[in-house]
């Protein structure tokens, strides 16, 4: 079974879960404000089948829900963690074919490429500094060692065949840019748009292997790659449409604003450029949006693909951790931690365990079994009856934080604070006991009006 774009708008059309726009849309804002309110209103995957001024047709949406997540992994959203954990520990490598479905098109006379003209690429929030590609996968290799990474990168359009991209000083991607910057060369770079959903997930995670390696083992079948027509990267062969381009060595200029998962505005930095050198696509084509400040961005990026290494590490420290999750209503910033507390301390030693999983993570709040971790409701109630401020609340100053959170200071570092809010050990059943009510799932109240 070989997954591609197309195969799983198929898929989620069979479960109702996509909605087809016919009326045309525009890519200026336009697009970006429907999806919102589709994300508001938790509602399907959207194919905008007609693009005012372009062929192409847009989707979004795609993986705003667990519910999504789990058609196009093919199992149940409880499922997802461990088939992620597993998949991560049984790594399966992509095999290289000489052509694939992208190839059917291949433009490499840099004069017939204007990426704006050719592809309808969406201008998202209000005060975004253009349109941006938001879902490429990014594909690179270490100028040192040889291995590949996939990674995303925010693109911002600059020019025809000029983007400029994101890259945060954690990422992969940035210690390649570096090596190769040191001796003053070009990086090359492939960006894939359009694939196999479990393509996209991988390269969600940060594993220290390819990223790729991951989706091939979630499919139980290897990635097919294709070599690059002008960079000595390969590309997704099954992708819609591909660029392919140099970063350049030691240069750097404005990027941003751009509107991000934190629902903040990312602010302008100083980033790399990218000239493509190629594009690759599909005789007809789909483009594939992402919502930079939606739904689907916090889900993919800080969600699906951070709670099995968050989970390893908590229940590494306390065994007896029963479910952790990142709240996506909480930008990826938030954490809940479900367990059996067996001795005072073990709330404090979990906090901690989730800090290190990753940079992103900055609250942790620590609950009992009868706390619903999914319930933003249920963990406000139990942090408001279950903590007392002083002894419950555990700072660390000065840690690394995420550098587009606002509120972290300039060098990047912030307060990260811990909750307990479990409650004393032996106390569950006794003075803490939640009021329960009888015969919650026999007496119904739809079958009382
Ligand atoms: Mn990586």
């Amino acid at each position: 079974m070989l997954y591609d774009l197309r195969k799983f708008l198929d898929e989620l059309a069979k479960h109702g879960e996509l909605v087809e726009i016919k009326k045309r849309v525009d890519p200026e804002y336009q697009a970006a404000t429907l999806m919102k309110q589709m994300d508001d209103q938790g509602g399907p995957a959207i194919l905008f089948k007609s693009m005012k001024g372009y062929e192409i047709p847009v989707v979004g949406n795609l993986l705003s829900s667990m519910r999504r997540m789990g058609i196009a992994l093919g199992c149940s959203p409880p499922e997802i963690r461990d088939k992620l954990s597993y998949a991560i520990a049984n790594p399966l490598k992509p095999v290289i074919v000489d052509n694939g479905p992208v190839k059917e098109v291949v433009i490499t006379d840099t004069k017939k490429i204007d990426l704006l003209k050719m592809f309808p690429i969406l201008t998202h929030a209000e005060a975004d500094a253009g349109p941006y590609i938001t879902a490429g996968i990014f594909t690179a290799k270490d100028p040192e060692t040889g291995r590949r990474n996939a990674s995303y990168n925010r693109l911002m359009i600059k020019g025809p065949s000029k983007i400029g991209l994101a890259i945060n000083i954690w990422r992969h991607l940035r210690e390649f840019h570096d090596k190769a910057e040191a001796k003053n060369e070009p990086l090359d770079v492939s960006i894939s748009i359009g694939v196999d959903p479990a393509i996209e997930i991988a390269t969600g995670l940060k594993v220290p292997f390819d990223e790729l390696e991951v989706a091939g083992a979630l499919r139980n079948e290897p990635v097919r790659l294709v070599p690059g027509e002008t960079v000595k990267v390969e590309a997704i062969a099954d992708a819609e449409i591909v660029l392919e381009g140099r970063l350049r060595p030691n240069v750097r200029e404005s990027e941003g604003p751009f509107g991000e998962f934190t629902g903040h505005y990312g602010h302008k930095w100083e980033y790399p450029v990218l000239d493509i050198t190629a594009v690759l696509m599909r005789s007809k084509p789909i483009y594939r949006g992402l919502l930079g400040g939606g739904f689907e961005h916090v889900v993919l990026g800080n969600v699906v693909t951070r709670e099995p290494s968050l989970y390893d590490m908590v229940k590494r420290i306390v065994p007896t951790t029963k479910n952790v999750h990142i709240a996506p209503y909480g930008g990826g910033f938030l954490v809940a931690i479900q367990m059996e507390k067996r001795n005072e301390g073990e709330p404090q030693n979990a906090i901690m365990a989730a800090f290190t999983s990753h940079v992103n993570i900055k609250y942790v709040i620590v609950v009992d079994p009868d706390v619903d971790i999914y319930n933003p409701r249920d963990l406000w109630w139990a942090v408001s009856t279950r903590t007392n401020g002083k002894q419950d609340f555990l700072f660390i100053p000065g840690a690394l934080g995420h550098e587009m959170d606002p509120s972290t200071q300039p060098d990047g570092t912030t307060t990260k604070m811990g909750i307990d809010a479990t409650v004393p050990v032996g106390e569950l059943n006794t003075k803490y006991r939640r009021i329960s009510f009888k015969n919650m799932d026999k007496w119904r109240l739809q079958d009382f009006l």
